[in-house]
């Protein structure tokens, strides 16, 4: 590898996401003193805990503790808050755009590409214009907001049309994202009419999802997906399978079936793709833009890079099929970047690195407050005990002990308190009462 005498090599991990936090954590603990230095870019300054967002969303977690702050954990490690925009390996550089000031490029010995995915969208008419995703914490806050509002909206308007528009709320997209947050936000605002709002009725809220496949869930099999249209469904959520969004110009949504209308709420969660930085590089692709790799972790004819997670192309050595590739999912990528950090050390050290094989457990979703849908290790689950199990699963995943700790006292208040259902949207204008109040009048 790349040790030059009297030089310590730099470890560069582009992301600090599932792959980039526990990749930095484990080459930390392997490395020996003064081995290599670890430099860790993001945008963000922290690792977002994602299958936490739905409940982030629906205010059964502080979203501050769904998220692990990099430079709290990764004490010893440089951590950069910049967004990569492109990859050099020949040279040996990347380039780095910061939040202030111009782009810069910062070189590295060893590459870790961790990238991530961003939602996979299509270009469909007004999409871009009113839709939301749901990969960050950012989003998820702006959509509790944003739903709350509505009900606001709807319990204060004379206008029938825009009650109706507010309280109408689709998802695209049945997966492990759109199904869960839909799950909640709905629980979510059942309890806020029932409670506090009433001008609104159970049955004017209108939630749809919006699925091309014909299931939903694909992640806990065929007969758990088929449990979960049946229970959403009886939740008065409206399932649409086989069925395509066309356009949603001005919030007037046009579906590839039935009629149209409108709706304040689109959140498209349907599908990733890998991080499009990547096309920005001189690093070897596969055919959907994810970098090839060796079952190793190493990219395809370099010795010295490796990517892992949702932006990598990790042999299954596990599938039937020999040409299958890991899927994108937190299960891989926390085990991935496990022993990528021991490969790194292991090649810094002469040895040879091992494969990554890991044959897929299966999953648990959460569908709201005591409602989930579980298929693990062959056994499937459903109701409550499969909620409970997401409950416990996350809580044993989530990363450090604080965190755990943090995420552990929201789930205890909420069982002595009700749920907090305040909407902080003034926060999109923090600046206006202040303005206000110092413009003088004319
Ligand atoms: C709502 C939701 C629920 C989920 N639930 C589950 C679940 O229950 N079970 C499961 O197995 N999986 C689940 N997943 C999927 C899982 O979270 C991902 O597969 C996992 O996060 C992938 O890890 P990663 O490190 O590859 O990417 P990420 O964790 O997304 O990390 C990528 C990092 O790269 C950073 N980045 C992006 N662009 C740049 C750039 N230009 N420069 C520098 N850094 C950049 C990002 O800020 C991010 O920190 C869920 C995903 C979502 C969105």
């Amino acid at each position: 590898m790349n040790e030059k005498r009297g030089r310590v090599p730099n470890i560069l991990i582009v992301g600090g996401g599932y792959v980039g936090m526990y990749t930095a954590l484990g080459l930390r603990r392997r490395l020996r003193r003064g081995q290599a230095q670890v430099t860790v870019v993001d945008p963000r300054s922290y690792m977002t805990y994602q299958p936490f967002l739905p409940e982030a969303s629906a205010g059964a977690l502080e979203p501050r503790h769904v998220v692990v702050p990099l430079r709290r954990v990764l004490r010893g490690c440089r951590v950069i808050t910049g967004r990569v925009t492109s990859i050099a390996h020949e040279a040996k550089t990347v380039r780095i755009e910061p939040e202030e000031g111009a782009s810069y490029e910062l070189s590295y010995d060893i590459l870790v590409v961790a990238l991530g995915s961003i939602a996979r969208t299509l270009p469909i008419p007004g999409l871009a214009d009113v839709g939301i995703g749901f990969k960050q914490v950012e989003e998820a806050i702006a959509l509790r907001n944003h739903v709350l509002d509505r009900l606001d909206i709807a319990a204060s308007t004379t206008d029938e049309a825009a009650r109706r528009r507010a309280l109408t709320f689709v998802f695209v997209g049945g997966g492990f994202a759109g199904a869960e947050a839909l799950g909640e936000l709905e629980n979510l605002t059942q309890y806020a009419v029932r409670k506090y709002y009433p001008e609104i009725s159970q049955r004017d809220l209108r939630w749809v999802l919006v699925d091309a496949a014909d299931r939903i869930l694909p992640e806990v099999g065929d007969e758990m997906g088929v449990y979960t249209v049946e229970e959403l469904s009886k939740r008065g959520i409206e399932v649409r399978l086989k069925t395509f969004l066309e356009s949603c110009v001005d919030g007037h949504v046009v579906l590839s079936k039935g009629k149209p209308f409108d709706a304040d709420t689109i959140v498209w969660t349907a599908g990733v793709k890998a991080n499009p930085v990547l096309a920005d590089s001189d690093l070897p692709l596969d055919e959907r833009g994810r970098v090839s790799c060796a079952a190793t972790m190493r990219v395809v004819g370099h010795d010295d890079a490796w990517a892992a997670g949702d932006n990598a192309a990790v042999p299954d050595l596990t599938a039937a099929d020999p040409g299958e590739v890991c899927a994108p999912n937190a299960q891989h990528a926390v085990r991935q970047a496990k022993l990528l950090a021991k490969n790194i050390v292991a090649a810094l050290n002469g040895q040879q690195p091992k494969e990554y094989r890991h044959k897929y457990v299966g999953s648990v979703a959460s569908l709201g407050l005591y409602r989930g849908v579980a298929h693990v290790y062959g056994v499937k689950v459903k109701g409550f005990p499969a909620w409970f199990m997401h409950r416990t699963y996350h809580m044993s995943k989530m990363p450090t002990f604080n965190r755990k700790m943090r995420v552990l006292v929201d789930w205890t208040m909420a069982w002595f308190f009700r749920r907090e259902v305040v909407s902080l949207g003034r926060m999109r204008v923090p600046r206006e009462e202040f303005r206000r109040a110092a413009t003088p009048k004319t």
